[in-house]
């Protein structure tokens, strides 16, 4: 007889094996910062472990992208696409025109969605079986952030969808990602407003509008196939020697003398370049070695944002004029 592991209860996911994560949105919708968010807010209980894997190609806002996102209070050694989620998010319903966001959801599953429609309304019209939770987040941003995205709604409902957590952490952690992205604090007092208003706002529900045979996992085809409407493969410049485009007077730094790199595969996953150094350890998962920063390292930034253990870092650099001028 086939038995199912019980998908229902989010938390207990995490505490007994893993709770796996996918969501779909559209490039420049805040997807990414939404999980980004999640993840530092998990990884506040350092008994819990993240990996966090964006999926996108070099197109730009509009195009269909894809993130995973796994927690467990156990390493994670997996490092695939996550296939059958016992979590599903829809940042943006321009995307389930061309994808399935509930694909190979599994009976008793979870789905987050950003829209202005009830649960219900949702389970019907996607066919879908288990708890639906929504939020208006595209309204709430306009109110608050002035612009219609939905990602500070989106990553409450997650949370409340996951449970366990107080309003004030959820608040504090995304604020704290926001920081260190360096945002005015005229604009983190907007989204401090938007998060409390997307509190208030959640909805949910538990349906049984689909079969299992209308969402299931679909095919392996390889690594390499991005999610439709991704319209390009191209991601990475490595014809440009990029490190060109740093300033001058600074460079990135990777140092991590106690081996406190968690495996969390941030820094992996945002850099632009692909150039961040990483290898396998049995106990640990993806540990991080360095940065080939002579090559394509741009000092965009974006490693030394989503580090939480803080391992990169803009120092200063004389420049070598006498080399760079010699004959
Ligand atoms: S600063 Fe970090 S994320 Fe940006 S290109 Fe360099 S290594 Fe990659
Ligand atoms: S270097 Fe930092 S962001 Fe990268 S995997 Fe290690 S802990 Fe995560």
């Amino acid at each position: 007889m086939e038995t199912h592991q019980d998908v229902s209860d989010l938390r207990a996911l995490i505490e007994a094996s893993v709770l796996e994560v996918r969501g779909d949105g559209k490039a420049g919708g805040g997807l990414v910062l939404a999980f980004q968010s999640l993840a530092n807010l998990m990884l506040r209980d350092p008994e819990t472990h993240v990996q966090e894997w964006p999926f996108f190609s070099s197109a730009r806002r509009g195009a269909n992208i894809r993130s995973f996102l796994r927690i467990s209070g156990r390493p994670i050694q997996a490092a695939c696409e996550v296939t059958s989620p016992a979590l599903s998010v829809l940042m943006d319903e321009g995307a389930a025109r061309s994808v399935d966001f509930a694909e190979g959801v599994p009976p008793g599953g979870t789905f987050v969605l950003n829209t202005r429609h009830s649960p219900e309304e949702c389970a019907r019209h996607y066919h879908l079986s288990g708890r639906v939770v929504t939020i208006p987040g595209d309204d709430i941003g306009t109110k608050h952030l002035k612009h219609p995205i939905g990602n500070v709604s989106l990553y409450v409902a997650v949370t409340h969808a996951i449970g366990g957590f107080g309003i004030e952490e959820i608040v504090d952690s995304f604020l704290e990602t926001l920081k260190k992205r360096r945002i005015p604090a005229a604009i983190l007092e907007r989204n401090r407003a938007a998060l409390l208003a997307s509190a208030e706002a959640v909805r949910e529900g538990t349906y049984h509008e689909g079969a299992p045979e209308d969402h299931p996992v679909a095919p392996w085809t390889g690594y390499g196939t991005l999610p439709v409407g991704a319209q390009t493969p191209l991601r990475l410049s490595q014809s440009n020697r990029t490190a060109g485009y740093a300033p001058s007077g600074v460079r990135l730094r990777f140092e991590d003398p106690t081996t406190a790199c968690t495996g969390c595969a941030h820094c992996i996953t945002n850099c632009p370049e692909g150039i961040i150094r990483f290898a396998p350890d049995a106990e640990r998962g993806l540990l991080v070695h360095g940065v080939d920063v002579s090559t394509f390292c741009k000092l965009c930034g974006e490693c030394i944002a989503v580090c939480p253990e803080h391992l990169f870092q803009e120092v200063p650099f004389e420049d070598r004029w006498e080399e760079v001028l010699a004959p």
